[in-house]
């Protein structure tokens, strides 16, 4: 294994203690700047010496952005909340269980007592082309590594693909779309409040970024409105380790029935794309049908509809197919209301 010799690069640690001084440091270092949440991506990079920041703005003295708070249409969720406080917030549990297990899914306890929702959803893709910092082209060069026929592709997109083949690795992101999250962004330009599925960006508009994050940028919560409280969820991850790993793939849904007919759906799929894909056109294709198998099949069917494998990944074909027929036929009972 390689070894690099040369020290990690001297940037200005800066450790503001309110959001006010994180902007203004944000937006006085622009580019230069790195935000440090749980360090758990952001720090990868500096070690391996390919983000060379000048500045580093590490949030973890920021109070105010650390904390689940009952609103009165909803829940708000400081982004520098822990995953595992995020797992554990008796409020998520009850009303929000999807996020919950999704937050309890991620990586291994050490990981979600470190990694903060916001950083969650902000992390970066796992390409390990990428990640070793080879000049593809979502480091601006001019060539996919991984999409040739020897690449190492099995972990990689089978949809929505655009030069770049990276998936997007986070578990909460789906949850947070199908539980019709907002994500809350400061902005040099004022407060930006968007859908969670907007949030992230695939290399159709910017082949170098995950989400809409620009310099000068700032996450500062993740609010879960009211109108999917307590509806029947749905979460499962595939991933090689049980023990920890991130998802191969994974499924999201919340659902409103009657009886056996499904009235309202959302469900997002994350790890086939480089963005979470909201699956817009399934949910319109089960409303009002009853929620079995057969329901599941055609679901399952649509939602791989246009999906293209690379080498060695066809086997995610049949995976999302499946995770959509269980998530629409097979919802999981109150095992996080409690
Ligand atoms: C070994 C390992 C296994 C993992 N397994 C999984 C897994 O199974 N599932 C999963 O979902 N994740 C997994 N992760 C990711 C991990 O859970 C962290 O959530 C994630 O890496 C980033 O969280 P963080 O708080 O450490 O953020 P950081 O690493 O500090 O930040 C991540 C990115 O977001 C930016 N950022 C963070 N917060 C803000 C903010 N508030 N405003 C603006 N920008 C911000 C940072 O600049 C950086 O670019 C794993 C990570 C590791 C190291
Ligand atoms: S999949 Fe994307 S990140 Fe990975 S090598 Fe190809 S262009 Fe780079």
């Amino acid at each position: 294994m390689a070894v690099i010799r040369d020290v990690m690069p001297a940037f200005q640690l800066y450790q503001p203690s309110s959001v006010a001084d994180a902007q203004k440091l944000l937006e006085q270092n622009g580019h230069d700047a790195l935000v440090l949440a749980g360090g758990l991506d952001s720090m990868d990079w500096l070690k391996d010496r390919i983000k060379k920041p000048k500045a580093v703005v590490d949030l973890g003295g920021i109070d105010e952005l650390k904390g689940v708070h009952e609103t009165p249409d909803g829940v708000e969720i400081g982004a520098m909340t822990t995953l595992t406080d995020v797992a554990q917030n008796p409020i998520i549990r009850q009303k929000y269980g999807l996020l919950a297990q999704a937050a309890e899914l991620v990586a291994s306890p050490q990981i979600r007592n470190q990694g903060t929702i916001g950083g969650n959803v902000s992390q970066d893709t796992r390409c390990w082309y990428y990640r070793a910092g080879w000049p593809c082209y979502r480091a601006e060069g001019n060539i996919c590594y991984a999409d040739t026929p020897v690449g190492r592709n099995r972990e990689h997109a089978i949809l929505h693909a655009e030069r770049c083949v990276a998936v997007n690795p986070s578990d909460t992101a789906p949850a947070c779309i199908a539980l019709d999250a907002k994500l809350v962004v400061l902005t040099p330009k004022g407060q930006q409040v968007m859908d969670a599925e907007d949030y992230f960006v695939g290399p159709d508009l910017d082949i170098t970024r995950m989400n809409i994050l620009r310099p000068g940028y700032l996450l500062t919560a993740i609010r879960v409105p009211s109108t999917w409280a307590g509806a029947e969820f749905y979460f499962e991850k595939i991933r090689d380790r049980n023990v920890w790993d991130f998802p191969l793939m994974n499924v999201a849904s919340a659902m409103r029935s009657s009886g056996d007919t499904i009235q309202d759906i959302r469900i997002a799929v994350n790890a086939v794309a480089a963005r979470p894909l909201r699956l817009k056109m399934v949910e319109d294709s089960v409303r009002g049908k009853p929620r079995n198998t057969t329901t599941g099949e055609g679901a399952g069917n649509l939602a791989v509809q246009g999906a293209v494998p690379l080498q060695f990944n066809a086997y995610k074909i049949p995976l999302m197919r499946n995770l959509v027929k269980r998530a629409i036929s097979r919802v999981e009972e109150a095992a996080w209301a409690s």
